[in-house]
């Protein structure tokens, strides 16, 4: 029997109801800890909005919540959803969820709370993953690994070894030896490396993404410190739990080491983040981990998509070496079987899909309840110049960002510098914006300033010619800003400083003016540098289709998406474009068995975003890919290892070839008399 006030559970299945009402209320205790685990789109993370609003209804409060996304944006659909099942049920809007975000975005907030404890009173820097990558480059330099070892691995991989190495706490060599064999030689220089990497961020009071989690959990290692933190929550909910990481979980642990008031909700067969130290692993053990063990809840019936989609996405994860294929279980009736569309190369792919979406539009699926989604981010070339071309907006989640565009990067970097001067890729990034200033200039200045402490002191340093008309009132600027930090002017004279630079750094000055005015109306958001500059790391805004800042939020606009950035999302119609061996699974990805078990989970998460239709694009060759890559070959691509033939009559086929037909054999066409033809002409 349900009460009035429990009327906001009728939509909710049997199974859901259970999820959202288990151990509420159990008196005043918080509730024993519980597991939802179940396929997608069975309504995980509906479940788990309602059972906060629920939390809220008896007396929760929701200040004492914390609840850990996997985005930005999945907070802010979370708190929008409590929000809206509160207002329905009690007439109260809720007051704000404050701790709802990702774990690295709390890692920041508790650290910044914590600060004293931790040892970073000073304020820190944190750095996304390309200054990390930059920073690592620049001790590199420093440790003379360089220069006999030109085979050592690229930036980017040593980042991805560093990574992975602390966010799964595995010693190095296992690491190496199980993941990156190919580096298994390095092991000693890594080591080196990464021992001095993490010897300078502490030197420049920099972060890194990791660290936020990392120092996070070193906080909790102390008890008094744990329980502190610990006692600032009374509930703990988790989405997209099969994504987090070993690091993840200890925090999660220490938070509440008896699991009381731990919710947590995720799909093993969804688990797609390994590269970042993601462990299946922590969902399956997560009930263990308690004593008395967290209770398993599951739920089967799936709201999002029709059966003949669920169907064929089933097909293709039960392939998997590993796990239990869970077949799941339409509510809704009807609908037709994904589409694998063959097209002749990915020019044609990208004609194709807008046409299609254009179809729909006109039929009524509005632009964003559709979407197109790639492995990554260079995959959707071709189609945004069709979509520019044709003035359809869109915006692009995932992949190339509005921040890594170079002036942004180096608006940001004066910014960073002027708050922390020991910020070693600030500081070389920003000299290198003067004239006639190279690495080599910036090195030695930085090495003078850390001796000298002081910018205005550098006035005296001699620069290169070029660059001396602009020193005096460069190092006076800076000297200012150190001196008299002033928000968000601050940023605001940077911008007049990096604005008449532009034209001669880069091409197209127009629109980069436009992106640091954007920059700067989104600072007067902020309530100071520090909190304006994690954000720009942690949440940085999307690039849209005139590439010109962030995105109005209100405009319809076509979704572009790497599936990595897809997880949890829905549409009516999702186009998934190079389902072709080498796009998925990524040739970057084939090394291990386990990475293509990786590769085929995140086939799975793409095909169970769509809700009514899916089609899957086959562009039988590469032209924009090939030339990025600067290939000249004409590669041929075969359809995705994850779809052999026998799963195929789970798909409708469509031949977009546009040479179809033309090979009928000429003997079955008519024939002419031509002869006859051309005298008669002049008969008459
Ligand atoms: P994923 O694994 O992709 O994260 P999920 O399990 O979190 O999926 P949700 O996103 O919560 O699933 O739900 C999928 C869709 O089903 C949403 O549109 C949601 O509104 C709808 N839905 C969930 N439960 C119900 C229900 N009981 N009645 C009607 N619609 C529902
Ligand atoms: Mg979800």
């Amino acid at each position: 029997e349900m009460q009035a006030s429990d009327r906001y559970l009728a939509d909710l299945n049997p199974g859901q109801r259970e999820a959202v009402t288990f151990g509420i209320p159990a008196g005043a205790a918080p509730a024993p800890p519980l597991l939802v685990i179940a396929g997608a789109g069975t309504g995980k993370t509906t479940t788990l909005a309602h059972r906060v609003a629920r939390l809220v209804m008896h007396g929760a409060d929701p200040g004492r919540i914390l609840l850990l996304t996997f985005s930005r944006r999945a907070a802010d659909e979370m708190r929008r959803r409590v929000a809206a099942i509160l207002d329905q049920a009690a007439g109260d809007a809720g007051r704000g969820l404050e701790w709802a975000g990702t774990f690295h975005a709390t890692g920041r907030r508790v650290l910044s709370i914590y600060a004293a404890q931790a040892g970073l009173e000073g304020g820190v820097s944190v750095l996304d993953r390309a200054d990390a990558a930059d920073l690592l480059d620049l001790v590199r330099a420093d440790l003379d690994l360089v220069g006999d070892m030109r085979r050592f691995p690229r930036k980017a991989t040593c980042l991805q070894i560093y990574s992975a190495a602390v966010n799964g706490v595995l010693p190095l060599a296992e690491l190496l030896a199980q993941r990156f064999p190919w580096c298994a030689e390095w092991e000693a220089q890594l080591k080196r490396l990464f021992g001095a990497y993490v010897e300078a961020k502490q030197h420049q009071a920099a972060l890194d993404l990791d660290d936020l989690l990392l120092w996070w959990e070193r906080l909790m290692q102390e008890p008094a410190l744990a329980a502190h933190v610990g006692n600032r929550f009374d509930h703990v909910l988790v989405d997209e739990y099969q994504d987090t990481n070993p690091v993840q979980q200890r925090i999660l642990l220490a938070l509440k080491p008896d699991g009381a008031g731990v919710t947590a909700v995720g799909d093993d067969a969804q688990a797609i983040y390994s590269f970042r130290g993601a462990s299946v692993r922590n969902i399956l053990d997560f009930p263990k981990a308690f004593v008395p063990p967290a209770a398993i809840l599951a739920l089967s019936a799936n709201y999002r998509s029709t059966q003949p989609i669920l169907d064929a996405a089933g097909a293709v994860i039960g392939l998997r070496h590993e796990g239990f294929a869970k077949a799941l279980e339409a509510v809704r009736p009807g609908g037709v079987k994904p589409v694998i569309a063959l097209l002749r190369d990915d020019i044609a792919q990208a004609l194709y899909v807008v046409r299609r979406i254009l179809e729909n539009r006109e039929a009524g699926t509005r632009l964003n309840d559709q979407a197109v989604l790639f492995r990554t981010g260079q995959h959707s070339a071709a189609l945004e110049l069709e979509l520019t071309r044709r003035g359809i907006p869109f915006v692009k989640w995932g992949g190339l960002r509005f921040l890594d565009a170079a002036h942004v990067k180096d608006l940001l970097a004066l910014l960073r510098w002027s708050r922390n001067l020991k910020d070693r890729v600030a500081g070389m990034r920003s000299l290198q914006l003067l004239p006639g200033i190279g690495p080599g200039t910036a090195k030695r200045l930085m090495t003078a300033l850390e001796v000298k402490g002081d910018p205005a002191s550098l006035a005296s340093i001699v620069v290169p010619p070029a660059a001396r008309p602009h020193w005096p009132g460069f190092v006076g600027m800076m000297a200012d800003l150190v001196q008299d930090p002033a928000w968000p002017g601050d940023l605001v004279r940077l911008r007049d400083f990096l604005e008449p630079r532009l034209p001669e750094l880069y091409e197209g000055g127009q629109s980069r003016v436009q992106d640091l005015d954007q920059l700067a109306a989104l600072a007067e958001r902020h309530a100071d540098a520090e909190a304006f500059l994690a954000e720009m790391v942690l949440d940085p805004p999307e690039l849209t289709g005139d590439q010109a800042g962030p995105p109005s939020l209100d405009e319809e606009q076509l979704v572009l998406s790497t599936i990595h950035s897809a997880k949890g999302q829905e549409w009516r119609s999702v186009f998934v474009l190079n389902c072709v061996d080498g796009c998925i699974p990524s040739d970057l990805a084939v090394g291990s068995a386990a990475d293509i078990e990786e590769e085929r989970r995140l086939f799975y998460v793409a095909m169970t975003r769509a809700k009514d239709e899916l089609e899957l694009l086959q562009p039988e060759r590469f032209f924009i890919l090939q030339q990025a890559a600067r290939g000249d070959r004409h590669v041929r691509a075969i359809r995705t290892r994850f779809i052999p033939d026998r799963l195929l009559r789970f798909f409708t086929r469509r031949n977009e070839h546009p040479w179809r037909g033309a090979d009928a054999p000429a003997s079955a066409l008519p024939r002419l008399d031509v002869k006859a033809d051309l005298r008669r002409m002049w008969a008459e």
